[in-house]
């Protein structure tokens, strides 16, 4: 018995499916069910909710999830070595933990939830911010899920809150705040995981919000910050000249001097800069 449930503890569980960890997968799994259950209680309220797990390894958040109330869990993972022993976890929850074995990055699991929806998720960092970026600019909003609780390098974290004019400010920053609330609601140290990674880990909480902050169209202001903090250095007249062949106007439009930087720049300004490139390419 494990403490949160009546199945075995998960080194007893990676022993008997050998699921040795793999550097290719990002693999580095947290065995400790209490730790587990605090990550899941951070995506709460669960009882009312589906929620999309993505890369559940050999089961530890997808049990916390589960032993904390979770009205139903969809997990998507693509190593096929896990499975049987996720299978395990379905048959001690019946009728509340599905299994998709995929790539995350492929399979649309939005057939298979029914709302309300909260992702939740340890996964590889360039896995994870891949996907954060997909969840926080479809066209339309408010999107499929209501929160995203999910574990990242704390370095990736500290980008995903941080404010203008800090080192940290960046695309991950402006995409993040611009629709939704964002937060780090735990920091982990390396020995929370086996095997242990090089860096400590962070987990953040995002809320998405009714609407976006500033109107803005999400592709264009995607291409609008993508351009300006590829240089951050340089001057935005010079880092944006690709978008637009007038841009220092459109800056202007925008209230940002055409000299100024990147991360001086605030959520507000990008938006309306990206309104700026939207009429003047109509
Ligand atoms: N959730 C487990 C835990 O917390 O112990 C495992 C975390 S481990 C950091 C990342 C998991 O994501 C692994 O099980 C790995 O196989 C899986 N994974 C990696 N890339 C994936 C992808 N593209 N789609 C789905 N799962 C993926």
């Amino acid at each position: 018995m494990s403490g949160i449930d009546d199945l075995p503890p998960l080194r007893d569980v990676i022993a008997a499916h050998d699921l040795r960890a793999r550097k290719s997968l990002g693999q580095n799994f947290l065995l400790d069910l209490n730790l587990t259950a605090r990550i899941a209680r951070a995506a709460g309220p669960l009882p009312e909710m589906d929620i999309l797990e993505i890369g559940p390894g050999p089961g530890g958040l997808t049990r916390g999830l589960l032993a904390e109330g979770a009205r139903r869990v969809l997990a998507i993972e693509k190593d096929r070595r896990c499975i049987p022993a996720l299978e395990e976890v379905a048959a001690a929850y019946p009728g509340r933990l599905s299994v998709i074995e995929g790539d995350a990055l492929e399979v649309d699991p939005l057939e298979h939830l029914t709302p309300p929806v909260a992702v939740a998720a340890n996964l590889p960092y360039n896995v994870g911010t891949e996907l954060l970026v997909r969840w926080l600019t479809p066209q339309a909003w408010p999107p499929f899920w209501q929160s995203l609780t999910l574990m990242f390098q704390k370095e990736v974290a500290e980008r995903i809150v941080a404010a203008p004019g800090s080192k940290t400010y960046g695309r991950l920053a402006i995409l993040a705040q611009w629709r939704a609330e964002a937060r780090i609601v735990m920091t982990l140290p390396p020995g929370a995981f086996t095997p242990p990674p090089k860096v400590s880990s962070a987990v953040v909480h995002l809320t998405a919000l009714p609407e976006p902050r500033f109107p803005a169209d999400p592709k264009i202001l995607e291409e609008v910050v993508a351009r300006a903090f590829n240089q951050r250095r340089k001057m935005l007249r010079a880092s944006l000249k690709g978008l637009h062949p007038d841009i220092e106007t459109l800056l202007e439009e925008a209230g940002i001097a055409p000299t100024d930087r990147a991360e001086q720049i605030s959520l507000e300004a990008f938006c309306a800069l990206a309104r700026s490139v939207q009429a003047a390419r109509q």
